[in-house]
């Protein structure tokens, strides 16, 4: 298999929260291990722990970017509600389960939109100086600096906070606004 997958093409890994938001975890562009973790989401590690854990890593398979899922003898892991099989080709939406967390396959078109992560929270917006919450969907420019860009249906539209569509060009690198270039590919609705 050949596991060449382009950066701007990531899968991700959301896991649900409490309150609808979700844990984001990248998988990089080589095989990585899903380590449990009781509190938070999982954590991807490119160490073998030595109770073993399930590996993931991203592949072509047909012309098609998959996410492999090896569960190993890690315990068990379910896919969409099926006891899994010792070798699942994972595409987007798909859902798994690992010691508690439910995991769904999601990637990242690119850098632009996505969901702020909790290392992001000590941030504040530059535009609004309100401080992000993970989860949240955020603009991300290419010079790092993130923008609020909620797009939540649910939350009364004068409290969104959609600084990223206030303004043409990045506050801090003058870089103009594109959200063409960017997002989930998919999230789960709640
Ligand atoms: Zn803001
Ligand atoms: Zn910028």
């Amino acid at each position: 298999m050949n596991t060449s997958v382009s950066e701007s093409e990531n899968f991700v890994l959301l896991s649900p929260r409490e309150e609808g938001d979700f844990d984001l975890l990248d998988i990089p562009n080589h095989p990585v291990y899903l380590l449990a973790s009781k509190q938070k989401a999982g954590k991807l590690s490119q160490r073998r722990p030595r109770r073993g854990a399930p590996v993931l890593e991203a592949v072509q398979q047909s012309g098609r970017s998959r996410l492999l899922l090896l569960p190993g003898t890690a315990g068990l892991v379910r896919r969409n509600g099926q006891p899994s099989l010792p070798l699942e080709l994972l595409d987007i939406g798909d859902e798994f389960r690992y010691r508690r967390r439910e995991y769904f396959v999601s990637r990242q078109l690119g850098q632009r939109l996505s969901l702020a992560t909790s290392a992001e929270t000590s941030a504040r917006c530059p535009l609004c100086r309100v401080a992000f919450e993970p989860g949240q969907q955020i603009y991300r420019c290419t010079c790092g600096s993130i923008l609020h860009c909620m797009d939540d249906q649910d939350v009364a539209e004068d409290e969104r906070l959609e600084c990223a569509r206030m303004v043409p060009s990045c506050p801090h690198c003058s870089e103009s606004i594109d959200f063409r270039k960017g997002g989930l590919a998919w999230r789960p609705e709640n």
